[in-house]
């Protein structure tokens, strides 16, 4: 089966380089059919997705999980036939979490009512062994903090303003949230506060808590911070609405240790004419250390080696390099994003473009464009292509935090557009599970990446 589909696409791809615009269109309008229909029936995005989370699990930058998939993914490719398959160095921060996130409200004499279900927020500094007691004081925003003056002294803030679910894109929803998380501990310390407790950052109403990355500044003291479930979120704010006083006792096991070496791996498909334009095709290879990083972004990463393979298995050989990237460290320090670009084997390359999937492995409906007005135009050219795979949506936007750092250096920049509805019910979570990855929705987002890598790689930008 797969000789005959390399058998009957060649001359497919001959046409495509040697035709005019127009028989070229043709040519990659019947390319696109047959990248997704042998991508459907043959592709290897889930079993590769079921391979890094069942054997490497969660990959938290430092933690064993990371190496194991650092090694596993180098094996992926060698064993797919990628060219200059290798390890990039990259120091990376190390957070542990510990055995210990706990919040007991506290009754009038002293005991334990009822426990929440919480997370510490990573990066978070630990609580002394016997926790911190103090009442808990709910605001909705960082003004409402403020207005609280000296009452905020010594409490635990407890932070839940909601995603706003009137939006049509999950991610709106979520950036109007996430400076709870992200500055939460920051203005609350400033404000006096000894601790704070962040609403989760989801749409679902569960028992779960949603972690993720939280800031100190200098200059401001470090006071512990954790993600409380949206459901105990509700309860605790009733709990508050009811009495005069709500005491907890918050208690955190977590700390960060020395930075440990770690790597991007990197594997790619040389390009036959432009070997030194490079394509870069990529998601983060870490994870947080709750579920097992599957959506975010396992899938990403597993994409990025699948479309390479696809296009490999198809039997084509692009002009540029279509490299294939699995950057480490994106959810707390971007060292991997920020340390690609430095790397002394980028002397002689010429990055045309770089693209990433980094919001969950849901159906593909097109593709951001983070680049000037000209490149926006010329993908959209390439719009009927895309429309074949229900992927047709080609507007300005972000490509991903992997790449940005490439893309501030004037490199055109990409990201796989999808469907966000479901993403922040998992993200970040011990819901972020392969069971909640649908195969053909996985493997569709790899062939969208492979198209369009292509695509550039065939006709420049
Ligand atoms: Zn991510």
């Amino acid at each position: 089966m797969r000789l005959l589909v390399v058998r009957s696409l060649l001359p497919v791809f001959a046409l495509a380089i040697s035709c005019s615009s127009a028989g070229s269109q043709v040519a990659y309008d019947s390319l696109a059919q047959e990248m997704l229909s042998f991508g459907l029936r043959k592709g290897e995005a889930y079993a590769l997705l079921t391979e890094l989370t069942t054997i490497a699990g969660h990959r938290l930058s430092g933690s064993r999980g990371a190496e194991i998939a650092v090694d596993l993914t180098k094996t992926m490719m060698e064993q797919r036939g990628f060219d200059n398959v290798h390890l990039e160095p990259v120091m990376v921060p190390h957070w542990v979490r510990g055995p210990v996130e706990e919040v007991m409200v506290i009754d009038g004499s002293g005991g334990v009512e009822e426990s929440l279900t919480i997370c510490a927020l990573g990066g978070s500094i630990g609580t002394p062994e016997e926790g911190i007691e103090a009442p808990v004081v709910e605001v909705q925003n960082f003004d409402d903090l403020r207005e609280l003056g000296s009452a905020a002294r010594g409490k635990i803030i407890f932070m839940n303003r909601g995603f706003d679910h009137g939006h049509l894109n999950a991610f709106a929803a979520y950036g109007g949230a996430v400076d709870q998380r992200s500055r939460g501990a920051i203005e609350a310390a400033k404000a006096g506060a000894v601790g704070v407790l962040v609403r989760s950052m989801t749409h679902a109403v569960d028992d779960v808590p949603h972690t993720g990355a939280m800031n100190y500044e200098d200059g401001t003291t470090k006071i512990p911070a954790a993600a409380i479930s949206t459901l105990d979120a509700d309860r605790l704010s009733g709990l508050l609405k009811e009495r005069s006083q709500v005491r907890v006792r918050l208690r955190l096991s977590a700390r960060t240790l020395e930075d440990v070496q770690s790597y991007n791996v990197i594997g790619q498909l040389t390009g036959s004419e432009f070997p030194d334009e490079i394509i870069v095709v990529g998601g983060h290879l870490d994870s947080w250390d709750k579920g097992t990083g599957a959506h975010d972004d396992g899938a990403g990463c597993m994409q990025a080696i699948e479309a390479v393979n696809l296009l490999k298995r198809i039997g084509l050989k692009p002009k540029r390099t279509i490299r294939a990237v699995m950057f480490m460290n994106e959810e707390n320090g971007v060292r991997g994003g920020n340390g690609y670009p430095l790397d002394s084997r980028r002397k002689g390359e010429a990055h045309v473009a770089a693209l990433e999937s980094d919001r969950g492995g849901f159906a593909p409906r097109g593709i951001s464009v983070h680049a000037d007005s000209s490149v926006l135009e010329r993908v959209r050219r390439w719009q009927p292509l895309f429309e074949l795979l229900n992927a047709g949506r080609i507007e300005p936007g972000y490509g991903g935090v992997d790449i940005a750092p490439l893309v501030r250096q004037g490199v055109p920049g990409f990201g796989l557009v999808v469907e966000t509805h479901r993403y922040f019910d998992y993200h970040h979570s011990d819901n972020d599970t392969i069971e909640k990855v649908n195969p053909r929705e996985l493997q569709m987002g790899a062939i969208v990446e492979a198209l369009l890598c292509y695509l550039i790689s065939e006709e420049g930008l």
